[in-house]
């Protein structure tokens, strides 16, 4: 089944408003087994919209619209729907009513403009609107010598619009599609190169593969979604299993979770699982670990605190050797990101305490790109890491929060495997 989802507004087409009506309307699509083919932005232009939803028409079998079925001037998807089929505008004596009855419970009088809302192109059906005043519009569109395009039109609101994708539109294109359903699994990794995993996976991303691989990356942090078709949910899920397996085989600890899981909340099950807290020490890094660690419920007991560095004076408040080693070492060095490590372990009464160096500068044509340092102290010891401090600018910070993450992941891994 193919599909189409068209947004109607001036406000999205001159950029004041994002379109997430789309979004959130092509991953329901996909998870009734329709394929997107196309999304249409169109401003309150009654030509464009007659235009658009012609294409949509000829082009997919069900098209879902958002917005301008309001009551005033610039709502017109109800006429260019009439304009497209060819038919008059007529009144719906039901939807009226429950117009007039919605105004009457917040005491005002119905203005006359709204009567226009329970007005619908001759032949079609109104969508009860639960919640607001503009009812949506199910219509069919004759296609000579093939089935019919079902176009669902619904109110942009984003609430009201999902309650009625609940309610109607879902259960009626799920009766149409056979039952057929999607389900996706989404597994996050982390340490390597998007191709170095695909390396790792070379017969899983090869397309035409049932179920799919995807592979995307978002601020170093790689996500492999796997997609399967089946007559239920637990049917899809069954048919990932395999898949998912050799995903874990193939990559190990680079895996750190699935679905929404960031690393933050990887380090915080180890960090529980062993009864033991956190606290950290960030230069480059500016207090985004902290940020995270923070908004998660359930590190607090875990995530003790920590200290932001941003010059040798608040260095030298951390610790009594700053100066030393600063002139020394320099801010982005070993020596330095190990000695914030101890100290703020020792500062926070933490089991583990973790430091992130100043970042070097940045220089996109140096040969050899220089490096960010990373210290983990722990009871036993103190690690330290350095990575080369290279990637456009605007995720470096990201990109090295994640790495200090990681590091700590990946010794309180190791140190569970070796302890059992
Ligand atoms: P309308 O149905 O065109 O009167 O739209 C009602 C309101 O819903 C608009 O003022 C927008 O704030 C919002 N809206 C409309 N379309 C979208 C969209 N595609 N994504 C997010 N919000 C939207
Ligand atoms: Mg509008």
């Amino acid at each position: 089944m193919l599909a189409e989802v068209i947004s109607i507004g001036d406000e999205l087409t001159t950029g004041q408003r994002l379109d997430t009506n789309s979004q959130w309307l092509s991953e329901r699509l996909c998870e009734l087994g329709a394929r997107v083919l196309f999304h249409s932005t169109v401003a309150d232009d009654l030509e464009a919209n007659i235009r658009v939803f012609r294409e949509a028409a000829d082009r997919a079998d069900v098209v879902v619209s958002t917005g301008g079925l309001g009551p005033t001037e610039d709502d017109l998807t109800r006429q260019a729907l009439t304009g497209v089929l060819g038919v008059e505008l007529v009144l719906d004596q039901a939807s009226l009513d429950h117009i007039r009855d919605l105004f009457a419970r917040f005491m005002r009088d119905m203005p006359e403009r709204n009567v226009v809302q329970a007005m619908f192109p001759a032949g079609t059906r109104p969508i009860f609107n639960p919640a607001g005043t503009a009812p949506g519009i199910d219509v069919e569109i004759p296609r000579p010598g093939r089935t019919p395009c079902r176009i669902f039109a619904l109110p942009g609101v984003p609430a009201e619009m999902r309650e009625i994708w609940q309610a109607y539109v879902a259960p009626a294109i799920a009766a149409t599609s056979g039952g057929r359903v999607i389900r996706h699994r989404r597994i996050k990794c982390f340490g390597l190169g998007e191709s170095h995993v695909e390396a790792k996976l070379p017969d899983l991303i090869r397309r035409g593969r049932e179920p799919s691989v995807g592979i995307t990356v978002s601020g170093a942090t790689i996500t492999l979604r796997i997609t399967a078709a089946g007559s239920s949910s637990e049917a899809c899920l069954a048919s990932m299993e395999d898949t998912v397996r050799t995903i874990y085989d193939c990559l190990g600890e680079v895996v750190f979770g699935e679905e929404d899981d960031e690393l933050e909340h990887a380090v915080a099950r180890l960090l529980a699982d062993e009864g033991k807290t956190l606290a950290v020490a960030e230069w480059g890094t500016g207090g985004l670990v902290a940020h995270w660690l923070s908004d998660l419920p359930e590190a607090t007991p875990l995530f003790v605190g920590g200290s932001v560095i941003r010059n040798a004076a608040a260095l030298r408040g951390l610790m009594a050797n700053a100066d030393l080693l600063l002139a020394q070492h320099g801010p982005a060095s070993g020596p330095v990101a190990e000695a914030m490590a101890a100290a703020c372990r020792a500062n926070f009464h933490a089991d583990y305490a973790l430091a992130i160096s100043d970042f070097p500068e940045f220089d996109p044509k140096a040969a050899e790109p220089k490096r960010v340092y990373y210290a983990l102290s722990s009871p036993v010891a103190t690690l330290v890491r350095s990575v080369p401090f290279a990637g456009h600018p605007s995720i470096l910070k990201v990109r090295s929060a994640k790495q200090a993450l990681n590091l700590v992941r990946l010794a309180l891994l190791r140190q569970d495997q070796a302890g059992t």
